[in-house]
């Protein structure tokens, strides 16, 4: 086998992906990023343009692709909740007709894939915290069923492509992951937060805030996805990875506002339907199978998001 790998990203020019990107390039492999920009950004990979190694496309993947590689990470999916429900039928056909496309790609050049998948699969979980085995509490009709049974229904299709056609399939559940490279416009809550501390803005708790979310910092996330990849191909998953230390929103727009030194005031606005009330992964799985666990705690990431969102502004 080369050490060298040619390796598609789609949805590399996203927030993940494009960190995906430089760590791929970082150990040397070929990297073919392709995006459709539709939450994605050309600021966030243009550091990589003119690489020799580097290679952009701008590609829908709910279209075929023909081209030659070893290794796929399917990661193009809007996540932010504003913009999948933006389009919610363009959302459902990128998670759908994108995982036929890139399985089909995968089959053909056998390749091995990755799929991001998420824990929205578990939806509104009535199990917590939520392992791998938790077949989830998803509303089929409400108004994140295009990204929930989207994701679904694209692990249907990897775990039906490995059986039926043996390609090479590798799962995460990927949990709330925030870092540099959010867009400021996202509408996640980590980017919402800061950009709203950052520019004197009040800060916007859907609900009470009481509702949960354990935040992983990027680069734990990227760890996890290597260890994936490099797994034995009989592990295949689905692998819960997120940071399971649990907080509340109102505790996440507090240490925000400390952590920026912000005289924003908390405001609360409506709780979005289906807004799940908790959730926490169970990383016993990924512990095991894959020696992995996060490292960088909330304060300390969101130091380093900061940093990022105030040169952003600033710019
Ligand atoms: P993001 O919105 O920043 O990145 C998604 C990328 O996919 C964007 O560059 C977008 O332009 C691209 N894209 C969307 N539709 C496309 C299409 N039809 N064809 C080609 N490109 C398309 O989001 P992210 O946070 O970087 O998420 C990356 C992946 O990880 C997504 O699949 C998401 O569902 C998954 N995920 C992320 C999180 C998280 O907390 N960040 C959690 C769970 C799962
Ligand atoms: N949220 C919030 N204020 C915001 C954005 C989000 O209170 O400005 C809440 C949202 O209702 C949810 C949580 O923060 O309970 C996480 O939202 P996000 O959109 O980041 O991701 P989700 O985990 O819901 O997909």
């Amino acid at each position: 086998m080369r050490l060298s790998r040619r390796i598609l990203v789609s949805g590399g020019a996203g927030f993940i992906g494009s960190h995906l990107c430089d760590k791929l390039l970082a150990e040397g492999h070929e990297v073919l990023c392709v995006d459709n920009y539709f939450t994605g950004w050309r600021r966030n990979i243009e550091h990589l343009v003119g690489a020799p190694r580097f290679e952009v496309m701008r590609h829908d993947v709910t279209f075929p692709l023909y081209v030659e590689v070893d290794d796929i990470y399917n990661l193009a999916c809007p996540a932010s909740p504003v913009h999948y429900q933006h389009d919610p039928v363009q959302t459902l056909k990128t998670s759908v007709h994108g995982a036929i496309n890139m399985l089909g790609l995968a089959k053909r050049t056998r390749a091995k894939i990755f799929q991001a998948s998420t824990s929205e699969v578990y939806g509104d979980p009535n199990v917590h915290p939520q392992p791998e085995s938790y077949w989830g509490h998803v509303n089929p009709l409400g108004i994140r069923a295009c990204y929930d049974e989207g994701k679904r229904a694209a692990e249907t299709l990897f775990f039906d492509y490995h059986r039926q056609h043996k390609v090479r399939i590798k799962v995460a559940r990927i949990f709330n992951t925030y870092g540099p490279r959010m867009h400021p416009n996202d509408g996640r809550v980590v980017s919402n937060f800061i950009v709203q501390a950052l520019s004197g803005q009040d800060i916007t708790i859907y609900g009470d805030g009481s509702q949960t979310r354990s935040f992983c910092y990027v680069t734990d996330l990227l760890d996890g996805f290597a260890r994936l990849m490099a797994s034995d191909d009989a592990f295949i998953g689905p692998v819960n990875l997120g940071n399971p230390v649990e907080f509340s929103i109102r505790q996440l727009a507090e240490l925000v506002i400390e952590l920026t030194d912000s005289k924003s005031r908390i405001v609360a606005l409506p709780l979005p339907s289906d807004d799940p009330r908790q959730r926490q992964p169970d990383i016993t799985l990924a512990r095991n199978a894959l020696g992995w666990e996060p490292k960088v705690a909330l304060a300390d990431g969101l130091k380093e998001t900061i940093v990022y969102f105030r040169t952003l502004l600033a710019s």
